[in-house]
């Protein structure tokens, strides 16, 4: 369902729902929807002026999460983008970055209990291993630039959220997510690329399960005043196989099923997360960041 949401006075006005595979989906803005709402004679004007956003903009959505439910399904899909093939090789590493994962070895990781990281080794990736664990990185990072490389599993099983999730959490606690979004549909919020619960990615890049996937990662620290209240969001932009996706986006909190709870303040410095959600077989290659601060 589609929220709009006065400025003035937070009165949440509904609108009704649509197949969530409409992508023609449309909302009015949130002020046009005060502005009628606000005076009755506006009402002719704030419809003309409806109709010329309407005709204008005819698959604009909000993309602000305090405009919809978490996980609608009636966002509209993101449009689907065929990035091209996947590089054939690991990207290499940049000379100034820390190689967290090169193939070789899992000694830069661990459970997030502190017990050794538990995935499986295969040639020059690991795999999830269902049931073993997240894994987390040893050294901690604050803002950063994130390179990884991952593949859901080519014999495909399950459907929506059961097909080849896992997950990036950046700081342990800001969700990218890693899904199957090849020819499966999910409420948009919980796809590919989207920061889990808040923002679907503007549009859906993943190749089939079975080829290699990148994302490249800018992420901004959120910044705590001496109360612990949050004075600057985290702040993430992604490209997914070479494509934008999300743009200098602020979290608007920590990412969580069913929820999206508010800021707490933390270190400035925590494990880069991977997660292990149970399908299995979800696979990382060539993960590497640079220190940004
Ligand atoms: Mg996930």
């Amino acid at each position: 369902m589609c929220l709009s949401v006065s400025p003035a006075d937070s009165t949440r006005v509904v609108v009704p729902a649509t197949s969530f595979l409409d992508e023609d989906l449309s909302c009015p803005s949130p002020v046009l929807v005060s502005v009628m709402a606000a005076s009755s004679w506006l009402l002719p004007v704030a419809l003309v002026v409806v109709g010329v956003s309407l005709s204008t903009s005819a698959t604009a959505q909000p993309r602000d999460p305090v405009y919809w439910e978490i996980h609608d399904t009636s966002r509209a899909q993101p449009p689907v983008v065929d990035p091209g093939p996947a590089p054939a090789e690991p990207r290499p590493a940049p000379s100034d970055a820390v190689v967290l994962f090169d193939g070789g070895d899992l000694d830069a990781w661990e459970h997030p209990d502190g017990a050794p990281a538990a995935w499986t080794l295969r040639d020059n990736h690991v795999e999830v291993d269902t049931g073993r664990g997240d894994i987390q990185t040893k050294e901690a990072f604050g803002d950063m630039q994130l390179h990884l490389e991952w593949m859901t599993n080519p014999s495909v099983t399950g459907r929506g959220q059961g097909r080849g999730n896992s997950g990036v959490f950046l700081m342990g606690t800001y969700e990218v997510q890693v899904l199957d979004s090849y020819d499966n549909p999910t409420y948009p919020d919980g796809q590919a690329a989207a920061l889990y619960g808040q923002y679907p990615p503007l549009v859906n890049a993943t190749r089939p399960p079975g080829e290699w996937q990148t994302y490249d990662i800018t992420f901004r620290r959120p910044r705590f005043d001496q109360n612990g209240s949050v004075a600057t969001p985290a702040r993430v932009t992604v490209y997914h196989n070479g494509v934008l996706v999300q743009d200098r986006v602020e979290f608007t909190g920590p990412t969580a099923h069913h929820d999206r709870p508010p800021y707490e303040a933390h270190a400035a410095r925590l494990p880069l997360r991977l997660q292990d959600h149970g399908d299995g077989a979800v696979r990382y290659r060539n993960i590497w960041v640079r220190e940004l601060e």
